[in-house]
């Protein structure tokens, strides 16, 4: 997607912290942490938000939380604990639109978030 911010740094036209990259998934370091470990991973296909995700996107959407789950644990966040969220449109905040899994850990985290 030519606008799209995310397209532009997973294609690498736009610098970003990438900390994983696979075949479906792109993760970077959020340019605004909210926590010590603030990862954003991104599907490597353009998806706007959460209602936009088919049937066919099964496998790249599910697999964001299997590589999230891989960074935290490399971090060490497995056993204290650690968050993923994806805001959707905006009541939720979102504000770039190519759907992203925050990873948050490293801190005690509130809930609800707010
Ligand atoms: O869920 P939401 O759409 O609000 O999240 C977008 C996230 O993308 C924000 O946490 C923001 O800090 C991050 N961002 C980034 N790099 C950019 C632009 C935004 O990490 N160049």
């Amino acid at each position: 997607m030519p606008d799209c911010l995310f397209c532009k740094i997973r294609d690498g036209l736009i610098p970003a912290r990438v900390v994983y990259r696979d075949e479906l998934c792109v993760a970077f370091e959020d340019i605004n942490p909210q926590a010590p470990t603030h990862v954003l991973f991104i599907p490597t296909k353009h998806i706007a938000t959460v209602n936009d995700i088919t049937a066919e996107d099964r496998e790249a959407v599910g697999h964001l939380f299997i590589a999230a789950a891989k960074v935290a644990k490399e971090r060490g966040h497995a056993d204290n604990g650690y968050r993923v969220v994806m805001n959707t449109q905006r009541d939720a905040g979102q504000t770039v639109f190519h759907i992203h899994l925050h990873l948050l850990a490293g801190r005690p985290l509130m809930w609800p978030p707010g």
